[in-house]
C-alpha cells in the first residue's frame, strides 16, 4: 500500500474511534482524550518543515500572550489610521516591503502583523454602503456612526446644515482624553484639516469647511466655524498639544503667501498660526511653530510645550516624492517619533492619532506605487510605536478607515515582484521564462483597479497626483515594453472614473497592550471607540 493511502486509512480508523468511545463518554469528551491520535505519527519531511514549527511556535506564543481586562490600564492610547488601507493593500505592501529587503515577500510580516490580536471592522456610513472618511472618522473617534462626509454631528444631521450640527454635535476621544488631564497629538501626511485629522476635534455637518472660503453663505450667517480655527480654539482641556501635517493654507489669510511662495485661502484675514501662538503666551507655555524640515531637526523636546508643525500649503508629500520638496519635510516615521517623545512628558499619560493619509491618495490617482510606499513608511512610523512604548500601558491601535478597490490576481509565480506583470508557473509548477498573456494577446499586471482614471506610464514620476493631468484613459493597453515596477506607472482600471473610488468590504484591525484584546471578531467600526474608551478610561465609570 503506498505510504499516502496508509496514512489516509489511519486517520479514518483513528477518527471511527472518537466516535464510538467504548467507555461511553460523549464524542466530544473522547475527542478530548488526548491519547487518540497517539498512533498516527508524522512524516520527517512534515516534522521538519519550517512551516511545521514556525506554527508551533507560533501557538506557543499565542498562549502566552498576556490579556488585560483593567479598564484604564491604557495609561496611553495610539491610534493608527492607513487611510484607505484595505487589506488587499496591507498585502501588496508586505510582498513589496519583503521584496524590498531582497525576500521572496509573501512571507514578510508588517511591523503592526506582528502585534497580538486582530479583527475585521465593518465600514459603511448611515447612509452609504461603501464609505467616505468622513463618516468613518466620526464612528472611530466619537463612537457612533455617521453619514458620509460629516465630522462629529448625530447621523439625522443632513449633510451642510449648520443649524442642524450645531445643535446634534458629538464629544471625541481627544476631547476626553483633554478632558482627563492627558496630553494629545494629531500627526497626519494630509492636510491636519482633511476628515481623518479633523474628527479628533472638529464638529461640522461638510468635511469641505476646512477653511472659511469654504463656508456656505448660511454656515456663515448662523455661525458655523471652519475647520481650523475650530481647531486652534479647541477648548477641550487646554487643546491640542502636538499637531503635524500640512494643511498651511487654511490657517493663514489668502492676503499672505507661505514659505514656499503658496497663498493662504482664508477670506477673514486671520492668522489662526500667530492666534494659536497668542493663545499659550501668556501662560507661560512654550508653544512652538515649524514648518519645515530644519525646524523640525531643531524641535527642543524639553523646552517645548506645545507644537504646531505645519510642513505642506496642502497635503504633505508622498514618501517617495519627500526629497522634491521645497522647504523640506519630514517622514511620517519622524513624525510619529518626535509627537511620543513630546507627548510622553506627561505624567498622566496621552492620547494620539497618527494617520498616513496618502495612501488613499495614491489608490485615488490609480497609482499602486505610491499607495504601498506610503503604506510600507507607514508600517514604519508604526514600528517606531512599538518600540517606544510598552504594551504594559499603552494601547496600540492600527486600522484603516476603509478600502479600495485594488485587487491581487492572475496566479503569479511565487516571489513575482508585486508591481510586475504576471509570470505564471509551467505544468511542473516552476515559473516561466515569459510574462503570461491574456486571451487579448496582451500581458497584464498583478495588481489592477476595478475604477479610475486607468492606465499612464510616466517612468520616473513619483508624484501620483501628475496623473490627474492626463486624460481617463480604462481598460487594456499593451503594456509589452513598459516597465509596470517604475514610480510612474499607473494600473489599468476597468470602469472609467474620473478617480478610483473607495472599496466596501471590511478592513482589519491590529491591536496591541492593555485591551487589545477585545478587538477581534467582526465589529461595527464605532466600536473602536468604546475599547479605547475602556481601555484607557475615558469615560465617567
Ligand atoms: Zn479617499
Amino acid at each position: 500500500m503506498p505510504a499516502k493511502h496508509f496514512l489516509a486509512a489511519t486517520i479514518v480508523a483513528v477518527l471511527a474511534s472518537a466516535c464510538t468511545d467504548r467507555t461511553g463518554k460523549s464524542t466530544d469528551e473522547a475527542a478530548a482524550a488526548p491519547t487518540q491520535a497517539a498512533n498516527l505519527s508524522l512524516p520527517a519531511q512534515q516534522l521538519d518543515s519550517p512551516w511545521f514549527s514556525q506554527g508551533q511556535e507560533n501557538v506557543e506564543a499565542a498562549r502566552e500572550q498576556v490579556i488585560n481586562n483593567t479598564p484604564g490600564a491604557a495609561k496611553n492610547i495610539i491610534l493608527f489610521v492607513g487611510d484607505g488601507m484595505g487589506i488587499s493593500t496591507v498585502t501588496a505592501a508586505r510582498i513589496l516591503a519583503g521584496q524590498q529587503k531582497g525576500m521572496s515577500g509573501e512571507e514578510y510580516q508588517l511591523s503592526f502583523e506582528e502585534m497580538p490580536f486582530a479583527g475585521l471592522i465593518k465600514t459603511y456610513n448611515t447612509n452609504q454602503q461603501t464609505p467616505d472618511s468622513a463618516g468613518t472618522a466620526t464612528a472611530m473617534m466619537a463612537g457612533v456612526k455617521t453619514r458620509a462626509g460629516v465630522l462629529n454631528v448625530a447621523e439625522d444631521v443632513p449633510r451642510g446644515d449648520c443649524v442642524a450640527s450645531q445643535q446634534r454635535p458629538l464629544v471625541t476621544a481627544l476631547e476626553l482624553a483633554e478632558a482627563l488631564g492627558k496630553s494629545t497629538g494629531v500627526v497626519s501626511t494630509a492636510r491636519i484639516t482633511h476628515a481623518t485629522p479633523a474628527a479628533t476635534y472638529a464638529k461640522v455637518p461638510e468635511r469641505g469647511w476646512e477653511s472659511d472660503d469654504g463656508l456656505s453663505n448660511e454656515a456663515r450667517e448662523k455661525g458655523c466655524v471652519d475647520i481650523a480655527a475650530q481647531m486652534v480654539a479647541l477648548e477641550a482641556g487646554d487643546g491640542i498639544d502636538v499637531a503635524m501635517g500640512g494643511g498651511r493654507r487654511h490657517f493663514l489669510p489668502a492676503t499672505e503667501t507661505d514659505l514656499e511662495g503658496k497663498p493662504g485661502r482664508r477670506q477673514d484675514g486671520r492668522n489662526l498660526v500667530q492666534e494659536w501662538q497668542q493663545r499659550y503666551s501668556d501662560g507661560g507655555t512654550n508653544a512652538v511653530y515649524i514648518e519645515d524640515q530644519s525646524g523640525f531637526d531643531s524641535i527642543d523636546v524639553a523646552a517645548t510645550d506645545k507644537l504646531l508643525g505645519l510642513f505642506a500649503s496642502s497635503h504633505m508629500r508622498y514618501e517617495v516624492d519627500r526629497g522634491n520638496d521645497v522647504a523640506g519635510e519630514p517622514s511620517l516615521s519622524q513624525m510619529t517619533g518626535k509627537a511620543l517623545q513630546l507627548l510622553d512628558k506627561d505624567a498622566d499619560g496621552y492620547f494620539l492619532m497618527v494617520e498616513s493619509g496618502r495612501i488613499d491618495h495614491g489608490h485615488h490617482a490609480g497609482s499602486a506605487y505610491n499607495a504601498l510606499t506610503d503604506a510600507v513608511e507607514f508600517a514604519e512610523a508604526i514600528r517606531v510605536a512599538m518600540e517606544a512604548t510598552s504594551a504594559d500601558d499603552t494601547l496600540i491601535i492600527v486600522t484603516a478607515d476603509h478600502s479600495h478597490v485594488l485587487t491581487i490576481s492572475g496566479y503569479p509565480t511565487r516571489g513575482n515582484p508585486i508591481l510586475g506583470k504576471v509570470v505564471v508557473n509551467n505544468s511542473r509548477g516552476e515559473p516561466e521564462s515569459v510574462p503570461a498573456t491574456a486571451e487579448d494577446g496582451l500581458p497584464f499586471t498583478t495588481l489592477s483597479y476595478a475604477n479610475g482614471r486607468g492606465f499612464a506610464d510616466l517612468a520616473g514620476e513619483t508624484d501620483a497626483d501628475v496623473r490627474y493631468g492626463l486624460p481617463v484613459d480604462a481598460g487594456r493597453k499593451d503594456l509589452t515594453a513598459v516597465d509596470t515596477t517604475a514610480p510612474g506607472f499607473h494600473q489599468e482600471a476597468m470602469v472609467p472614473l474620473g478617480g478610483e473610488t473607495h472599496a466596501g468590504e471590511d478592513v482589519g484591525i491590529w491591536a496591541r497592550g492593555p485591551g487589545a484584546h477585545l478587538l477581534t471578531g467582526t465589529k461595527e467600526q464605532s466600536y473602536i471607540f468604546h475599547v479605547m474608551a475602556r481601555a484607557g478610561g475615558l469615560l465617567p465609570q
